[in-house]
């Protein structure tokens, strides 16, 4: 009870001190740390991980599938090819997805649990304050979402990096 609350009132904190444009702290990992326990019990076959596709090279020769997105092909121009062998190989469903409401429509048309989800500031903002984020998870549609999320390094929607590091630990 006490974990909701604080988790809860974390929330409420911090869009309360983006109001009066008072320092915040890094809610991504308020949001990972609460979920956690519940995204390590879910099965991975119904775990995603979703890169966005401001991380592929400017000469990806995927092709773009409107059901599952960019169709990576693992050609090692970036880095993304080798998430996507790790996460298969570790059980994940694996996608590059072209936007956020793209993403939603995967998590419902795959039945995902949950999310390993990678994405900039201006998205993380967006989101705090226009999805339902509840001691259950993320609300899409009826199903609540555990999300474990790791920051892109700029806000950039065409050329991006990431620490492919952090992902590969997350794994
Ligand atoms: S590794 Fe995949 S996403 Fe990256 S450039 Fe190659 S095909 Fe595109």
């Amino acid at each position: 009870m006490l974990k909701k609350l604080g988790f809860v009132s974390k929330l409420l904190l911090y869009k309360a001190q983006g109001f009066l444009s008072l320092k915040r702290c890094d809610i991504m990992s308020v949001i990972n740390e609460y979920y956690r326990e519940d995204f390590l019990k879910l099965n991975k076959k119904d775990i995603a991980v979703i890169l966005p596709h401001c991380l592929i090279h400017d000469k990806c020769p995927a092709k773009f599938s409107k059901f599952d997105g960019v169709l990576c092909s693992k050609c090692k121009l970036c880095g993304c090819g080798e998430i996507y062998a790790l996460a298969v190989q570790k059980g994940y469903q694996f996608y590059i997805s072209p936007s956020v409401g793209f993403t939603k429509r995967l998590v419902r048309r795959k039945k995902l649990k949950g999310v390993i989800g990678v994405a900039c500031d201006y998205e993380i903002e967006r989101g705090i304050h226009s999805e339902k984020i509840t001691n259950n998870g993320v609300k899409i549609d009826s199903r609540d979402i555990k999300t474990q999320g790791i920051h892109l390094n700029v806000f950039d929607c065409v050329k991006n990096s990431v620490d492919w590091e952090k992902i590969k630990k997350l794994l």
